[in-house]
């Protein structure tokens, strides 16, 4: 990587953290620490850094009551965030996705090499945004099924209407869309 990219490892245990720091330092990361929730949000907010990963049960506050605080604040509600379970619950993944977490793993189950990959992939997913000036194929049933304006004007206040792409798999080149108001949407894009 050509950039230093900045990484804040959460969790409440030493030895997982410098288990991940070193794993993270090796591949170019400038590394932050943080023993809890609330410090992983102080540490977030003075020094903002490109992804987080924590872990789930700490003291004072766990990883899902951080990830709420961090999605609350304009400052840190960008950061993807990572999380490992020791436990595997499915109850956890299931909450962690309500959350907002974007990448679940179950600590010890993949490599260390694999943790880094996939936290790489957080933070450098691609976004595309596609104007709406196509015919044919379904395009029909979808204005019709959406309720939208033929010419993909917003009905709201008539700027053009776009699909949002968003990459959820590098590999497999998935993706996520959403279709959007350039204008009435502008505030929840980056
Ligand atoms: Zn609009």
């Amino acid at each position: 990587m050509d950039k230093k990219y900045k990484i804040l490892i959460v969790d409440d245990d030493s030895e997982v953290r410098s288990i991940y720091s070193e794993v993270f330092k090796a591949e170019g990361f400038r590394v932050m620490e943080a023993v809890d929730g609330l410090d992983g949000i102080n540490k977030a907010i003075a020094n903002v850094p490109d992804v987080i990963l924590t872990g789930i049960i700490m003291p004072k506050m766990d990883g899902f009551g951080m990830k709420e605080a961090l999605s609350k604040n304009v400052a840190t509600s960008h950061i993807p965030v990572a999380m490992f379970s020791h436990m595997g619950r499915e109850e956890d993944r299931k909450k962690a996705e309500e959350t907002g977490v974007k990448e679940f793993f179950v600590a010890g189950m993949i490599t260390p090499k694999e943790v880094v990959a996939r936290v790489i992939r957080l933070f450098t997913l691609v976004k595309y945004r596609l104007k709406l000036n196509i015919k044919g194929g379904d395009i029909a049933r979808l204005t019709s099924d959406l309720g939208l304006k033929d010419d993909f004007s917003c009905a709201n206040c008539g700027e053009d209407l776009a699909l949002n792409i968003e990459m959820t798999n590098n590999e497999r080149k998935e993706f996520t869309g959403r279709i959007i108001c350039l204008r009435c949407d502008s505030g929840q894009l980056e």
